[in-house]
């Protein structure tokens, strides 16, 4: 209950970021897109803008009527050329004298100032930097404002105002657009984020889980072989005086849980070493063959002393970039399992050979075999067949675990099937 709060807070936590990433993403974006638009809309008002004042600073004389010679019009100068001589009649220019008064009505059109320039103050906030204005909180504009002089050299402000109203419905709307659109958007990933977040917790579930029984299965494990101690030393206090000799089972019942202790430990210390990518490899060159051979002899005896018989199939003949000593465990981990689920007068072999890229390693027995149904499951930490039979030889289903990851960590795999209808194999496939 409490671990499916835990993570329902977690997806909802995800769920959160991803949204604030989408609508900030959205939000960058939005305001990029109508900086950039504005930007282009009112370039060509803020060109005229200057062309005019280019025009107005070089031939002062020459005010907003002036006519284009007619030589000049049968030739077509070019358009910027031709603008600076003939501008825009869009732009209204507004003379002030220095007390703030404009002094070009007469010019303007005495109706148009009544309308809308009369009560208009002059702002030299701006004095030379083009900005926006609005006139009656209706009509949008863009102006310049700069310093010149009169025909007597008196200082004078001249406003060029151009009107943006058709740019800045443009602007008002697609603004709009955007805003609108946005929302559609950050309300779709909400069920976007939604269903990332899922996907996200998915793993993180799993490992979970996985680390949990983990953990569980652990302290399983080590209890068991801890309470027999336990109580083989209790049992032995009740009785002080009496002999070793006579106590002998207890003692060595004792002793072969402790071996089963310390074995365990060390592949859980392994398993947790490997899950936390502790462990690096020491790689060396190995001729496949004359190792395997190596780690064979004393299986060799063991099987000779079971009744059992051993047989080698050594066709590699090439050398691996191997580290010897997982190699090595993999192999016993293979050969130890071999002897345990075989029994007299089976047979347990091992074979080498080369493929295009790859080395292959088969162990074979012709013991008690896995189930079909079961052959998925015996990579799986703690997974016994027969819980009764592996504790009496001592698995807890910790090595196949270890196998695969000795084999993946040298880029490898190790696959499991049945052997000729009896008994297994179990083949290890390890890059040239
Ligand atoms: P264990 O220490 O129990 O042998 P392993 O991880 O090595 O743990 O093996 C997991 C299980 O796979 C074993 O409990 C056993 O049921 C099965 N198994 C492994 N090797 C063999 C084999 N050669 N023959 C039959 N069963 C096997």
């Amino acid at each position: 209950m409490f671990k499916k709060a835990l993570f329902r807070k977690q997806q909802l936590k995800f769920m959160f970021f991803n949204l604030i990433a989408f609508t900030v993403i959205l939000t960058i974006f939005g305001i990029i897109i109508i900086g950039q638009v504005q930007r282009t809309l009112f370039s060509k008002s803020d060109e005229e803008l200057l062309s005019f004042k280019e025009m107005m600073t070089e031939h002062p004389s020459r005010g907003f009527e002036s006519p284009l010679p007619d030589d000049k019009m049968d030739r077509l100068p070019p358009r910027e050329e031709r603008q600076r001589e003939h501008p825009n009649p869009r732009i209204i220019v507004l003379k002030w004298n220095k007390n703030g008064e404009i002094i070009n009505q007469n010019e303007i059109g005495s109706s148009f100032y009544e309308s809308f320039i009369k009560g208009a103050q002059l702002d030299k906030t701006n004095l030379n930097i083009i900005t926006n204005t609005t006139i009656n909180n209706l009509y949008h504009f863009r102006y310049l404002l700069f310093e010149t002089a009169d025909s007597e050299g008196e200082i004078i402000y001249t406003q060029l105002l151009i009107n943006t109203d058709a740019e800045q419905t443009i602007i008002d709307n697609f603004e709009w657009l955007i805003i609108v659109c946005s929302i559609i958007f950050i309300i779709l990933s909400i069920s976007a984020s939604y269903i990332l977040s899922r996907k996200m917790m998915k793993p993180i579930i799993h490992s979970w889980n996985k680390q949990a029984e983990f953990v569980e299965n652990a302290s399983h494990e080590l209890r068991t072989p801890l309470t027999i101690i336990q109580n083989k030393l209790e049992l032995l206090l009740t009785e002080p005086h009496e002999k070793i000799m006579n106590k002998f089972e207890n003692i060595a019942l004792s002793l072969s849980e402790t071996r089963r202790l310390s074995k365990l430990t060390s592949d859980l210390l392994t398993l947790a070493r490997a899950d936390s990518a502790e462990t690096q490899l020491t790689k060396q060159i190995l001729d496949v063959d004359s190792f395997i051979q190596k780690v064979c002899a004393p299986y060799i005896e063991i099987a000779e002393s079971q009744d059992k018989h051993f047989w080698l199939n050594l066709n590699c003949k090439v050398s691996i970039e191997a580290d010897e000593v997982r190699l090595h465990q993999l192999l016993v981990i293979l050969l130890d399992n071999a002897l345990k689920y075989t029994s007299d007068d089976d047979s347990i072999g091992v074979k080498t050979y080369a493929e295009e890229h790859k080395v292959v390693l088969e162990v074979s027995d012709t013991g008690i075999g896995i189930k079909e149904e079961n052959m998925k499951y015996i990579f799986d930490r703690f997974y016994r067949e027969d819980k009764a039979r592996s504790r009496e030889t001592g698995g807890m289903g910790l090595g196949l675990s270890i196998a695969q990851w000795i084999a993946a960590k040298h880029n490898g795999t190790i696959t499991v099937f049945q052997n000729n209808h009896k008994g297994t194999t179990f083949k290890v496939k390890l890059p040239k």
